[in-house]
């Protein structure tokens, strides 16, 4: 399921939403930790697929040593790929979330506690009190 299909944004038109998910997502790109995670991802990976393709030649040595550095590549690759994907949904939805505050656009269901604001037009949600528009003027 992609950012766009997020029910929050079910009342939006599709160029619209088709907007906002480009906006969250090139800046949930730029979050420091999901930065650091892809580049560590990257390096484990190029790291691990030469670690193994210099396998053969290191072996003669010693077989149980030789293997240390591209297994351990490989897992930490893999952990890393792991963690960057779920912790970029988070950071996305959050993206997301503060993309339509700034925009002030209500969305169709509230991101902290799911609650449906279709009928709601109060700038905080009547179910936790999330903050769903900037001006805090409104009723
Ligand atoms: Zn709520």
């Amino acid at each position: 399921m992609g950012l766009e299909d997020a029910r929050e944004l079910a009342h939006l038109p599709p160029h619209e939403r088709a907007r906002i998910v480009f906006e969250a997502e090139s800046s949930a790109r730029r979050e420091p930790l999901l930065r650091s995670l892809r580049v560590l991802t990257w390096i484990a990976g190029v790291g691990a697929a030469a670690a193994w393709a210099a396998f053969p030649f290191l072996a003669h040595a010693d077989a149980r040593a030789a293997l240390f550095l591209p297994v351990g590549l490989t897992f930490l690759g893999a952990a890393a790929a792991v963690v960057r994907a779920f912790h970029g949904i988070k950071v996305r939805r959050l993206h997301l979330r503060d993309v339509l505050l700034l925009e002030d656009l209500r969305p169709a269901a509230c991101f902290a506690c799911g609650r449906s604001l279709r009928q709601v037009d109060a700038a905080r949600c009547p179910g936790c009190g999330a903050q769903l528009l900037r001006r805090s003027q409104a009723p």
